[in-house]
């Protein structure tokens, strides 16, 4: 049994080979599932109904199913999807002026146990299959009815610890029979596991890669992120450059500003010091309070105070908008919510 929705054009096309079928039915089945979203085989009308019975009996198309759908006085929507096996994730879908972005999760959890964050709080179950990280985009664009041209894979789950799904899921989304988004238009974000930056600088995706620092030296990044205690600062600076040198993209570093945590005018100038050779540029997250955590969010006269130090020392850096906070916005809020109250 095949899992179809993972398969690559080429990869379908020795299927239908094996099955004796036409080889060019298998741009017809990719074309359907990647640019259309079927959702099942019965609307793929232009096959046979012989070949669809046989396709849906011995290859199965896997669809998420929509659990919840919030939607922000924003325009924000959050999904929850439930997966074939029953686990569940989540994904949001957020409207800029360049377009459409979908908020994908790569696994179900977390394992990487960020202080601040929620997808963490219940541990990792399993990574996603390509198929499952596609799906939430499919089924996005189909219920809203909406072309999505960003997608950014900041969800739940570390995605370069489910490194091969994420390259499947990359080369298939870009396919041009399929969504063909354009690679600049797709940022993978990443806790720094390093060796998986240098492995994806040799991929030779025009990708973004957001790498989430947190904190401006090892010490207080360890307090926060247990992931510091395996790799430095430094040794993410250096994969940073050969990113850059491989890729010719610019990294971004995620920061979330917690009061009292990171939020000096001595963290601004440390991390000054690390963006300013990578020409880096910095996203300023105001902490999402999660209730589990008690970390809290600066006032708005901090966080503009800290973003003027990084801009006076030539800093490229942008304020995330806080979008859907009505509506479980931060990381894992829904999911986790979802688990408690069943239990
Ligand atoms: N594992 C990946 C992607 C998932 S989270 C990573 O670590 O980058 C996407 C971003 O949201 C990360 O920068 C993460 O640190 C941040 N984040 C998680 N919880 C948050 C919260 N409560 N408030 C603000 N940012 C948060």
């Amino acid at each position: 049994m095949w899992d179809i929705k993972s398969a690559t054009a080429e990869e379908l096309k020795s299927l239908l080979e094996e099955m004796g079928e036409k080889p060019f039915r298998a741009k017809q089945i990719f074309r359907w599932i990647h640019q259309r979203g079927a959702a099942s085989y019965d609307e793929m009308t232009d096959l046979s109904a012989a070949l669809r019975k046989r396709l849906a009996e011995e290859h199965p198309l896997t669809t998420l199913k929509v659990l919840e759908r919030q939607i922000s006085e924003d325009g924000t929507q959050k999904f929850l999807f439930e997966l074939p096996d029953g686990e569940t994730v989540e994904s949001v879908f957020m409207r800029y002026t360049y377009g459409n972005s979908v908020c994908v999760s790569s696994q179900v959890g977390c394992r990487m146990g960020c202080r601040f964050c929620a997808s963490t709080l219940d541990g990792l179950k399993r990574g996603l299959m390509p198929s499952e990280i596609l799906d939430q985009i499919y089924r996005i664009s189909v219920l809203t009815g909406e072309r999505v041209s960003h997608v950014v894979v900041m969800g739940t789950g570390e995605p370069l610890d489910n490194y091969d799904a994420l390259l499947r899921f990359i080369r298939l989304i870009t396919d041009e029979d399929g969504l063909n988004l354009s690679g600049r238009n797709i940022t993978v974000s990443t806790c720094g596991i390093v060796p998986r930056i240098y492995d994806l600088a040799k991929e030779d995706l025009p990708i973004t890669l957001a790498i989430s620092l947190h904190a401006p030296n090892d010490e207080k990044r360890r307090t926060i992120m247990p992931i510091a205690e395996k790799y430095s600062i430094e040794e993410i600076k250096q994969a940073c450059r050969a990113y850059f040198k491989a890729t010719g993209r610019r990294i971004t570093f995620e920061y979330s500003l917690i009061s009292g945590v990171n939020d000096t005018a001595q963290d601004a100038e440390e991390l000054s010091r690390i963006a300013g050779p990578l020409s880096a540029h910095i996203n300023l997250i105001p902490v999402n309070p999660v209730r589990e955590r008690g970390y809290k969010q600066g006032t708005r006269a901090s966080i503009a105070a800290f973003k003027m130090r990084l801009e006076k020392n030539g800093i490229n850096v942008s304020i995330r908008r806080v979008l859907g906070r009505d509506i479980d916005g931060a990381c894992g809020q829904l999911r986790h919510r979802k688990i408690a109250e069943s239990q």
